[in-house]
């Protein structure tokens, strides 16, 4: 019986291992339809100027728009695009679409912002990341000093000599740099006197206990502070209390960014957003009388 028992666990255990697979294989698969179909979708959440709260720039997040299961998050099927290199085209897709639509935004007369993209870093270390960059900033017409890539601090710990490089490139054409989830990636500092990096963008979980949790509260006043004396600028994401913007602008923060300033939004969203945000605009349409 014992024996049976055993067996049976093993068919259990076998079983929901196969189960997963065939999960996975499923997401792949869909996942797979949707690049061919273009089911993807860019939102984009604003960046504020710390000082007074006017608009810098939008953060382009990526959700897939799934047939059955409605708007997917990036945590849903990016880490799956990553090990399946579908990750890919989904990148190129985001990159380019970012690009155009900042410029549409800008020729419709809203105004020049500066569009940040996450970075995979498997994307960061293809031999033709620049190339493929470049042709994508000259197609979409996009000024680089409008274009701004986050890396999360992973890609620089293995510094090999290309990567290196192609920051330095980066940095020459005018294309901003900026460290995501800074403060969570167990790195040495030393690349930040090394890199030509402009930026770090602290990690939400330290934000989300600034205020309630002595630690946090100094561990982001010292990166603060050691990222002024580099002369990095810094952004805060994940603000959802006034509370937490009050601490981060009494220690001079320069960036905010959390569901308290706005959620990420499709582009027809951003517009409203954007006309709300200044009523008086000459020839922009009053947001009271629109249609919807
Ligand atoms: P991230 O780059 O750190 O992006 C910030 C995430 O925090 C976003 O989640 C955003 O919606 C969320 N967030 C912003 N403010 C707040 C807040 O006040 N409270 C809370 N609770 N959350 C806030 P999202 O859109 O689910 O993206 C998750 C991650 O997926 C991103 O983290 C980024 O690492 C990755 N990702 C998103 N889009 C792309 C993409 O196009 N390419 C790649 N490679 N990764 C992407
Ligand atoms: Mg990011
Ligand atoms: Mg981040
Ligand atoms: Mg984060």
């Amino acid at each position: 019986r014992a024996k049976q028992r055993g067996r049976n666990a093993w068919e259990c255990f076998t079983d929901e291992l196969n189960d997963e697979v065939s999960a996975r294989m499923a997401l792949r698969n869909d996942l797979q339809e949707a690049i061919e179909a273009g089911s993807f979708e860019l939102h984009y959440q604003p960046l504020l100027d710390a000082g007074d709260e006017s608009v810098l720039g939008f953060e382009a997040l990526v959700r897939w728009k799934h047939p059955v299961r409605g708007y997917l998050s990036p945590g849903t099927f990016i880490p799956l695009a990553e090990d399946t290199g579908q990750i890919g085209p989904i990148s190129e897709w985001v990159l380019r679409q970012a690009c155009r639509d900042m410029c549409r935004l800008s020729a419709e007369g809203y105004g020049q912002f500066r569009v940040s993209v996450n970075l995979s870093p498997l994307q960061f270390r293809r031999a033709n990341f620049l190339a493929n960059l470049q042709q994508v900033l000259r197609e979409t017409g996009l000024s680089p000093q409008a274009l701004e890539l986050e890396l999360t601090e992973g890609v620089l710990m293995t510094e090999t000599a290309t990567a290196v490089a192609t920051l330095h490139r980066l940095r020459e054409m005018g294309v901003e740099v900026s460290i995501d989830d800074f403060g969570t990636g167990f790195s040495s500092l030393s690349y930040l006197k090394q890199l030509p990096i402009g930026k770090i963008k602290i990690d939400r979980s330290f934000i989300r206990d600034v205020t309630t949790h002595r630690h946090d509260g100094a561990i982001v006043q010292g990166i603060i502070s050691m990222a002024h004396h580099l002369g990095l600028t810094v952004v805060a994401e994940g603000i959802e209390e006034p509370q937490q913007r009050d601490f981060l602008a009494a220690h001079g923060c320069d960036v905010f960014q959390g569901f308290l300033f706005a959620r990420p939004m499709p582009l027809d969203r951003l517009r409203r957003y954007l006309n709300e945000r200044r009523p008086r605009r000459i020839g922009a349409k009053d947001p009271l009388a629109s249609a919807d």
